[in-house]
């Protein structure tokens, strides 16, 4: 079911742009709008519920499916690593009531690793097109390799 009034869930009905990532009959991924690192997708399940509380487990199972299948991409694209965050209540910080898990590659940097906060933003639509791209096409080719 989704609610006219939910951001999220009129990005996955189209009605609002995203840049996509991979997409099945239950779940949306897609660029978060403010990077924290290049390459930070969300992932929701197309149904609109509110946070992890709310969400049925077969739900979160399925949705934490994509998380996972989206993460091994990024490593067979090339990141270093991914951290995997997700917010419930305002208290945690969490902006949009649509269960969403934030997944964000990483590069190794002579800093050391990162912590989840900061903003890398794209230079421009052409960067952020490249990047969604190339997680895409290695999400693609990882979930063709599935078995
Ligand atoms: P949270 O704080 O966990 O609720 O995260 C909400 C996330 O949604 C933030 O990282 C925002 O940058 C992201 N966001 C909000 N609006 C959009 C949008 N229209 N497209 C993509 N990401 C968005
Ligand atoms: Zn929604």
């Amino acid at each position: 079911m989704n609610n006219k009034d939910c951001i999220f869930c009129r990005i996955c009905a189209g009605e609002l742009p995203s840049s996509k990532i991979y997409e099945t009959d239950n779940v949306f991924a897609f660029l978060d709008i403010s990077p924290i690192d290049k390459g930070h997708t969300l992932v929701i399940p197309k149904a609109h519920y509110a946070d992890l509380f709310e969400t049925p487990d077969a739900v979160v199972a399925e949705t934490m499916e994509a998380v996972r299948l989206i993460a091994r991409g990024m490593i067979a694209a090339g990141f270093d690593g991914v951290n995997i965050l997700q917010s419930n209540l305002q208290a945690a910080g969490q902006v949009v009531p649509h269960l969403h898990f934030h997944v964000i590659p990483r590069m190794l940097s002579p800093e050391g690793p990162k912590w989840i906060s900061g903003a890398a933003p794209y230079a421009d639509a052409a960067e952020r097109e490249a990047f969604a791209a190339r997680i895409r096409n290695s999400v693609a080719k990882m979930k063709g390799d599935a078995v």
